[in-house]
C-alpha cells in the first residue's frame, strides 16, 4: 500500500446545492490495483464527489488529477472518455430497446456500414458481454424491459466493464443485488484489481466493504474525515468515524426489544386499497410503539402514510382511531385528534418558508392557545419558545422567516409544530433525510422520548439502519402490499430487510 501508482488525485474539491454544502474540501488519491471503499452516512456527500470524478458533476473549485494531468469532465461521456465509469443506484439501462442495443449503444457503427446495422454480429459479440457477467442464459435479442432491475444493473456492469475504464464507481449497487448478483459485481472489482485498475466502492454494508476493500476513505457532512487500511478496517472503527465520536454506541435505540403496548391499538388501517398503488393493506399502531415501514421508494410506503393522515382518499378501506372510533377521512380530523404528520417533502409540504419560525410553529396550535376568539402575542411567542428550547432549534429570531434555516433546524420546525400541539401519534415520513448527524442523533432521541411518554410513532424511511435501529416493529413493503414482518431484535441485519423488500 502506498507505493501504488496513483491514478487519481481529488485535492480540495467543494461543491454546493443551493444553501447544502454537499462537499467541503475533499481530497482522496486513488492508486492502481486498490478497491477503495467510500463511507459515510446517507447525505454525507459520497455520490456528488463521484459524481464529479465521473463527470456528471462539474465541481464549484478544487482541482482533479487523472495519471498526473488536469481531469474536469464535463460531462459521463467525457469521464469514461479519460477512463472512469461509474454504476448508479437507478436504472442506467434504456427501456425498449433489446440487450444487444443498449450494451452498444453508441457503438452500431462497429457493426454496420451506410446505416445498416448488422444485427447478427451485435448480438453475437453481445454474448461476450453477457457471458462475463454470468448472464448467458439472456438473448441479446430480447428487449431490455423484459429483464428483473438486477439483470439489468449486471448488464450495466458489463457495459463498463467492456469501456477498459481504469477506475470503477459501484454507488450503492450491490445493495439492491442478491447475493449471487452481488458475487457477479465481486468478481468484476477483483478482475480491475488484478489489471492493476482501480476500484472505488460505495455501500452501506460494513461488513461487505470489510471484505471488499484494501482501503476505506470515511467522510462525514461532506468532509473527509480519515482513512482506514489493512486491519483498521473493522465494522467498530467504519461506524465510529462514520457518525463521530460523541454518538458511539448510542446512535440508535439501546434497547433490542419490542416495548410497545400490545394490548392497546391506537390506529389502525384497515383494508386500504389505492388505484394500483396500494393494495389491501391493514395494519395496527400501538401505544408506545415505533412502527416502522420500509421498502423501495415505490412500493407505495410514502402514499400509505399520506392516506393514514387523510391526505390522500383511499378507493376502499379506512384509517381509524381505534378507541375514539373516529374515522380519519382529512387532516383536519387527524389534527384535532392530536395526530401529527412529518413529510418526506418538508419544504414544499410540511413548512411555510416565507412565514416566521414563529408562526409555523403555532400553525397546528390555534385551538390549544385560543383563549375565547383571542390569540395573543405573547402565547405564540411563549409556545414557540418552549419548542425550540426544548428541541434546541438554532434560530437567529422567532420572526425570522423558516427559509432562514438550515435543513437540519427546517425538519425540527416541522417537528415543533408537531409537539406544540401535543400530539400523540406521529407520522413520519422519512424524518432523517438530507439531515445532519447530530439533528438526526436529536430526531432519534425525541423518538424515544416519545415512547417513554407513552405516544406511537409510524415511521417510514428509505434508511434501513434507522428503521432496524429505531422500530419495535418493522413492516416491509412490495409493489403496494405489505410483505414482511420483522421485530425488533439484535439479530436483524440488512440484508434480512432487503431480501423482503425486492
Ligand atoms: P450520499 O451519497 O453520501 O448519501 P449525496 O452526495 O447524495 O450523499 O448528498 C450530499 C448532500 O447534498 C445531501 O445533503 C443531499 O441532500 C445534497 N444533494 C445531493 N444532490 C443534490 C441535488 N441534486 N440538489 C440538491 N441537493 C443535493
Ligand atoms: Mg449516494
Amino acid at each position: 500500500m502506498g507505493k501504488e501508482k496513483v491514478i487519481l488525485t481529488v485535492e480540495g474539491l467543494n461543491k454546493s446545492f443551493g444553501p447544502t454544502k454537499a462537499v467541503v474540501n475533499m481530497h482522496l488519491k486513488i492508486r492502481s490495483g486498490e478497491i477503495h471503499g467510500l463511507i459515510g452516512e446517507n447525505g454525507s456527500g459520497k455520490s456528488t464527489v463521484t459524481s464529479m470524478i465521473a463527470g456528471c458533476l462539474q465541481p464549484d473549485s478544487g482541482k482533479m488529477l487523472m495519471e498526473g494531468k488536469p481531469h474536469c469532465p464535463k460531462n459521463m461521456i467525457d469521464g469514461r472518455r479519460s477512463g472512469i465509469c461509474m454504476l448508479l443506484q437507478e436504472k442506467g439501462t434504456i427501456d425498449h430497446l433489446t440487450v444487444a442495443e443498449n450494451i452498444f449503444l453508441g457503438e452500431e457503427d462497429r457493426f454496420g456500414t451506410k446505416g445498416i446495422i448488422n444485427r447478427r454480429e451485435m448480438n453475437k459479440a453481445a454474448v461476450n458481454v453477457l457471458t462475463k457477467i454470468e448472464l448467458q442464459d439472456v438473448e441479446p435479442a430480447m428487449l431490455i424491459d423484459e429483464l428483473s432491475f438486477e439483470d439489468r444493473k449486471l448488464i450495466e456492469a458489463g457495459m463498463a466493464m467492456k469501456e477498459n475504464p481504469k477506475i470503477l464507481i459501484v454507488d450503492e449497487t450491490t445493495t439492491a443485488l442478491s447475493q449471487k448478483g452481488r458475487e457477479v459485481i465481486y468478481k468484476l472489482i477483483r478482475e480491475m484489481k488484478e489489471k492493476g485498475d482501480a476500484v472505488i466502492f460505495i455501500s452501506h454494508d460494513l461488513e461487505e466493504l470489510k471484505s471488499v476493500c484494501d482501503i476505506v476513505t470515511v467522510m462525514r457532512d461532506g468532509e473527509y474525515i480519515t482513512t482506514l487500511t489493512g486491519n483498521e478496517i473493522t465494522v467498530d472503527s467504519m461506524r465510529k468515524n462514520m457518525i463521530g465520536r460523541e454518538f458511539t454506541g448510542g446512535y440508535y435505540r439501546q434497547d433490542y426489544e419490542d416495548t410497545s403496548d400490545h394490548d392497546k391499538v391506537v390506529l389502525e388501517a384497515k383494508h386500504i386499497c389505492m388505484g394500483n398503488r396500494l393494495n389491501d393493506v391493514s395494519l395496527k399502531l400501538h401505544e408506545g410503539e415505533i412502527l416502522g415501514i420500509g421498502g423501495l421508494t415505490d412500493c407505495g410506503m410514502h402514499d400509505l402514510i399520506k392516506v393514514m393522515f387523510g391526505l390522500l382518499k383511499p378507493d376502499s378501506g379506512k384509517v381509524v382511531l381505534t378507541e375514539q372510533n373516529i374515522e380519519i377521512k382529512s387532516p383536519e380530523i387527524a389534527v384535532r385528534n392530536k395526530m401529527g404528520y412529518i413529510p418526506k417533502d418538508r419544504e414544499s409540504e410540511g413548512l411555510m418558508l416565507a412565514a416566521s419560525i414563529r408562526d409555523n410553529i403555532n400553525m397546528m396550535s390555534m385551538d390549544k392557545i385560543k383563549k375565547g376568539f383571542l390569540i395573543t402575542p405573547h402565547a405564540t411567542t411563549k409556545l414557540a419558545k418552549e419548542q425550540v428550547k426544548m428541541l434546541s432549534i438554532k434560530i437567529g429570531g422567532l420572526n425570522l422567516p423558516v427559509s432562514s434555516l438550515s435543513g437540519g433546524n427546517k425538519q425540527k420546525v416541522a417537528i415543533a409544530k408537531c409537539t406544540a400541539n401535543d400530539v400523540q401519534i406521529v407520522l413520519m415520513d422519512c424524518p432523517t433525510r438530507g439531515i445532519d448527524i447530530g439533528v438526526k442523533a436529536a430526531i432519534y432521541r425525541l423518538l424515544e422520548q416519545f415512547k417513554r411518554e407513552g405516544r406511537s410513532v409510524l415511521m417510514v424511511s428509505e434508511e434501513l439502519p434507522e428503521l432496524i435501529g429505531m422500530s419495535d416493529n418493522l413492516l416491509i413493503m412490495r409493489d403496494g402490499c405489505i410483505t414482511g414482518k420483522i421485530k425488533r431484535s439484535s439479530e436483524v441485519s440488512e440484508s434480512d430487510v432487503i431480501n423482503k423488500m425486492i
